[in-house]
């Protein structure tokens, strides 16, 4: 009786928590997802980058798009502007943390149903303003407050860069600041 029981127990225990999970691999490396569910991804070191990279916007208005999932490995500090852009478009968001977790994945934008996107990476902002001649100096004065020449360089060149940016205003200019990159005031 005592070992029947156990059976039963041995049974149950493996149907709960036995299943053979299906590709762990891969859900390591994307967040606990399967690649083929996934329609955006950014690396941990575009996470952490000061600005909030406009292709993950435009996933999360994606009607495919259920989700967006943080590596939680990452400090609540570079993540808040996603979880944010999320709330604002009413998606939510989980935070992940697994000690399984391989890879470069920072965060991603899931779907229920495999979307077999075949690009889901984001280029570097570095690399595809720097290809547009943006020079170094104001490409990594993001955040930082920057005068309307400077600005319009930007904008007219990348406009979904416009919010990555605050313009100089005349009260800043008042109390002595000047622009992040040429010091005009
Ligand atoms: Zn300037």
């Amino acid at each position: 009786m005592q070992e029947e029981k156990s059976e039963l127990e041995k049974a149950l225990v493996t149907g709960f928590y036995g299943a053979p999970q299906l590709k762990p691999e891969e859900r390591n490396q994307y967040l606990g997802t399967f690649r083929e569910r996934i329609i955006k991804l950014l690396t941990k070191k575009q996470v952490v980058e000061p600005v909030i990279y406009s292709e993950i916007l435009e996933a999360l208005k994606d009607k495919r798009a259920v989700k967006l999932i943080i590596n939680g490995e990452i400090n609540s500090c570079f993540t808040d502007k996603y979880e944010k852009l999320a709330e604002g478009l009413q998606k939510p968001y989980t935070i992940l943390h697994d000690p399984d977790l391989k890879g470069e994945t920072g965060l991603i934008v899931v779907s229920d149903d495999a979307v077999d996107i075949e690009n889901i990476h984001v280029e570097d902002r570095e690399t595809r303003l720097k290809k547009l001649g943006i020079p170094p100096e104001l490409i990594h004065a993001a955040g930082e407050k920057i005068c309307k020449d400077c600005f319009d360089k930007i904008v007219k060149a990348a406009p979904n860069e416009a919010g990555n940016y605050q313009l100089i205003t005349f009260k800043d200019r008042f109390w002595g600041e000047e622009c992040f990159v040429c010091h005009k005031d």
